[in-house]
């Protein structure tokens, strides 16, 4: 079997893939309140090209996919898909970003699922900042959505909370409950500037401050987990007296680019090789033509340009919800 390698021997086995762009929330910090122009569905990967696409990264030795969006549970047929993705595309663990609403309909699917991991994201406990930060959502599909997956199925679970000063930093000792009992990972990922339209640095915290204002300061003790290839670009932290695990995820003030071993995949089919560059390779034509051989050369292409840093990176950040957050 190859293995994907970059040019600084990063090895690249995880990989993104954006199954749709459209959402049913409006993010503050993730799309701009009037929304985005969404891409026509003739433009979209179908899901047998994705199918066809996950077994050519199979053969260059991809481990694990996960599926984002936009909210990838709006986009019909789903759970179907996934089936079918688990019979033709055998040996390659599957995870899910969602932000949870859809969970309470989808419970029966998602416990027969197959998928190992579901990230929930989940900026607030308050329910009419919820409404405020998603524009619009309810903050009780979520919590249902959490509790469900808890006790309906044994998927770990981690919850993503972006963190926004003055809006939600508040509320860290909360999420920290929550999430414990619910048996799932609290992460605060840091507000990215990836389009101005809704970046505001006024709303920047980094997650330094943030260790200093834990419940408990003193008991968080920093996780080794360079081997835990499940741990994504997150630093871990146990609280020694709970045992109770906390990641935080520095994109902006701790880049993690040593480290990266992703690629993304934009739901049009263009492969995205860093966050923070506008590097793209346009895989759609391949995929429908079934040209495997073609499928790999333009993923060899799309690694060969993805630079070691994002310093390096040609800037062209767009929505998260259009590269597959
Ligand atoms: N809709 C799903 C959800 O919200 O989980 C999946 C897609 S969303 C784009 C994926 C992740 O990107 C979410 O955890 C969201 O919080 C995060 N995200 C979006 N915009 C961001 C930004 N500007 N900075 C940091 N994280 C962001
Ligand atoms: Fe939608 Fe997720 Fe973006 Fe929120 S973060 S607007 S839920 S894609």
């Amino acid at each position: 079997m190859d293995f994907l390698k970059d040019r600084f021997e990063r090895r690249l086995n995880y990989v993104r893939i954006s199954i749709t762009d459209r959402c049913n929330y409006r993010c503050v910090y993730c799309m701009p309140e009037e929304g985005l122009q969404w891409i026509p569905h003739d433009r979209i990967m179908t899901y047998e090209e994705i199918v066809f696409l996950a077994q050519v990264l199979k053969g260059v030795g991809v481990e694990k996919i996960r599926f984002t969006g936009g909210e990838p549970l709006v986009r019909k047929g789903f759970f179907p898909f996934l089936d079918t993705f688990s019979t033709s595309v055998p040996g390659v663990r599957t995870v899910l970003t969602t932000n949870g609403s859809l969970i309470p309909q989808f419970i029966d699917e998602i416990s027969r699922s197959g998928l190992s991991g579901v990230n929930v994201s989940l900026d607030t406990l308050d329910e009419n900042l919820f409404r405020f930060i998603t524009r619009g959502g309810r903050l009780q599909d979520v919590i249902e959505g959490v509790r469900l997956l808890s006790e309906r199925t044994e998927i770990p679970i981690k919850i993503n909370t972006v963190l926004m000063k003055g809006i939600n930093d508040s509320e860290i000792k909360a999420l920290l409950d929550f999430a414990r009992s619910h048996r799932a990972v609290l992460r605060l990922i840091e507000f990215m500037p990836l389009d101005d339209s809704v970046w505001n640095k006024d709303l920047f915290i980094p997650t330094s401050d943030i260790m200093q204002r834990l419940p408990d300061p003193d008991r968080w003790e920093k996780l080794d987990n360079s081997s835990d290839h499940s741990a994504g670009p997150a630093r871990y932290f146990r609280n020694s007296s709970t045992g109770q695990r906390l990641g935080l995820i520095e994109a902006v003030s701790h880049h993690f680019c040593d480290s990266c071993n992703r690629l993304r995949v934009s739901a049009s089919g263009i492969m995205r090789p860093c966050l923070f560059s506008e590097e793209g390779v346009f895989l759609r034509p391949a995929l429908l033509s079934g040209d495997a051989a073609e499928v790999k050369a333009l993923i060899l292409r799309a690694v060969s340009c993805k630079p070691g840093s994002y310093k390096q990176a040609r800037s062209g950040a767009m929505h998260m919800s259009r590269i597959g957050g």
